[in-house]
């Protein structure tokens, strides 16, 4: 179903041109011009973030420019390219015991896993999950790590029979920490800034592992963090222990990021003693990647209006925190200005976030002729009484943002992988290459999903895009992050 301003035959055939006396005119005339002011915002909106090829062909080849540009000098690029110091990925010989904590942008999960070797993998695997409380993200680090510290002793307490710890060691913990880290070694890494609405004082410059470290004293925990991992490289190493051809990965949920492996010859800022494997994992921190992406008024806006204007320009039109955002504040303009949900605007939907990416997706998979779930989503979301007309309107408003954060995202896997395949010719667009994708974003929406996918296809063409798999890796970053803190355990292994 579409709607445009152009083909919309009530603008086409009873168009009345906008007059300053337009106070005196009759009732049904102000309807008319609502909706030839409804539709011209929407077809500016169109336009301002359209996707063509070439604009994504561009957005491809800043990336690997800017990728290049990142891995040459600290500081040379907006992607910071950041070392994970990750250079062994799991082998499926890992085995033990072993925990895993994912600090997202929403969630927080503890996890345990039993790790059986080759014939085993996982034997037994339990986890936990709690939504971030809202004034942690804006108190103090003691509040923060205090509180994955004891979330983590309880979820320890409840350890059950199907997991051994040999006598005594310590647990050991992979930290899946997903904000911009500057890693220092495996196991510490210090907070670049904070991003996806978190405002925790005190951590910015700090090695967030001591961080963990000092609340884990101040509960009595006696545990060990053996490895610091974005959640980008838990993804990787997590699709990594069942898939041999995973080169990439890639988040897209309340924020994102990608990450892949690198030849570390290819590295002109890698100083020192360089990894036996010759290759490591690199966190592009491609979220604050900006050339070339269309933007309309209410990005700008709300970019104005964030906490870190000017940041993060590739994370606020591609992920989740901000796609319902950014039609909330394009349905305000139209509400305001084109009436599109009668004479006011309503109050709810003047909230900043009160309509959030789930949102708009659930309207999006409504196909009915009376479009009823989205009338409902918008009673319910924002107090609005809508017509079937304003109905089409919020999908086109919805689909066009979608639409544009799918295609960019899939632009930026195309800039990593045509990255790679230009310095290892053949390894990766002639044969199999695997992009591991996770994130709330990318495993709820589907239109999201074939977004990407046709961009990435476009860019490609048929033959090459065939060797390319993009696939959901649900949770690989959790066991991920647990996997890598067995390879880099400090007791002996056997694997
Ligand atoms: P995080 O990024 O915080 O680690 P997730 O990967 O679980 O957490 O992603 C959560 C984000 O995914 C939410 O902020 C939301 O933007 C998006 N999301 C969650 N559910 C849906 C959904 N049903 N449809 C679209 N987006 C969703
Ligand atoms: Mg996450």
């Amino acid at each position: 179903m579409s709607v445009t301003a152009t083909t919309s035959p009530a603008v086409g055939t009873l168009y009345v041109s906008p007059s300053p006396r337009s106070r005196g005119m009759p009732r049904v005339t102000m309807t008319l011009r609502s909706v030839v002011s409804v539709g011209s915002i929407l077809t500016k909106l169109q336009q301002d973030c359209a996707t063509p090829l070439p604009v994504i062909r561009h957005v491809a080849d800043s990336m690997t420019a800017d990728m290049r540009a990142g891995l040459a000098v600290d500081g040379g690029s907006n992607l910071k390219m950041i070392l994970s110091y990750v250079d062994s990925l799991p082998s499926g010989n890992e085995k033990g015991l072993f925990y895993a904590l994912d600090l997202g942008g929403t969630n927080f999960r503890a996890l345990r896993v039993q790790l059986g070797g080759k014939e085993e993998r996982v034997v037994a695997t339990e986890f936990e999950q709690l939504s971030i409380p809202q004034e942690l993200m804006f108190g103090t680090s003691e509040e923060l790590f205090d509180f994955i510290a004891s979330t983590l002793a309880g979820f320890a307490e409840k350890e059950s029979k199907k997991f051994h710890l040999p006598h005594g060691r310590q647990r050991e913990i992979g930290f899946t920490f997903s904000f911009p880290v500057k890693q220092t070694s495996i196991d510490s890494g210090i907070l670049m800034k904070w991003t996806k609405g978190f405002a925790v004082s005190g951590t910015a410059g700090r090695d967030v592992v001591a961080c963990l470290n000092e609340a884990m004293e101040r509960q009595g925990l006696d545990m060990r963090v053996s490895a610091l991992v974005n959640d980008t490289v838990g993804t990787l190493a997590g699709a990594r222990y069942w898939d041999d051809d995973v080169m990439v990965a890639v988040i897209l949920g309340t924020g994102t990021n990608a990450c892949y492996v690198e030849r570390t010859d290819c590295i002109p800022k890698l100083q020192g003693p360089q990894s036996s494997s010759g290759r490591t994992i690199i966190n592009t921190e491609w979220g604050a990647f900006s050339d070339g992406i269309p933007l309309t008024v209410f990005d700008r806006d709300m970019d104005a209006a964030s906490i870190n204007p000017g940041e993060q320009i590739f994370e606020k039109t591609i992920s989740g925190m901000y796609l319902g955002e950014i039609a909330r504040r394009a349905l305000v303009t139209m509400a305001g200005e084109g009436s599109l949900f009668g004479r006011a605007v309503p109050n709810k939907l003047s909230t900043p976030f009160a309509l959030r990416t789930p949102d708009i997706c659930a309207m999006q998979q409504d196909n009915s002729d009376d479009l009823q779930a989205v009338g409902s989503i918008l009673h319910n979301v924002a107090g609005i009484e809508s017509s079937l007309s304003a109905r089409k309107i919020v999908l086109e408003v919805c689909d066009a943002l979608v639409k544009r954060g799918g295609r960019l995202a899939g632009a930026g896997i195309v800039g990593i992988l045509q990255k790679m395949e230009e310095d290892s010719r053949g390894t990766i667009f002639n044969k199999r290459t695997v992009v591991a994708m996770d994130g709330g974003l990318y495993e709820h929406y589907p239109q999201y999903r074939s977004y990407l996918q046709d961009a990435v296809t476009e860019l490609l063409g048929s033959e090459i895009s065939k060797n390319i798999v993009i696939e959901h890796s649900k949770d690989g970053s959790g066991i991920g992050a647990a996997l890598l803190a067995a390879t880099n355990s400090k007791y002996d292994h056997d694997f």
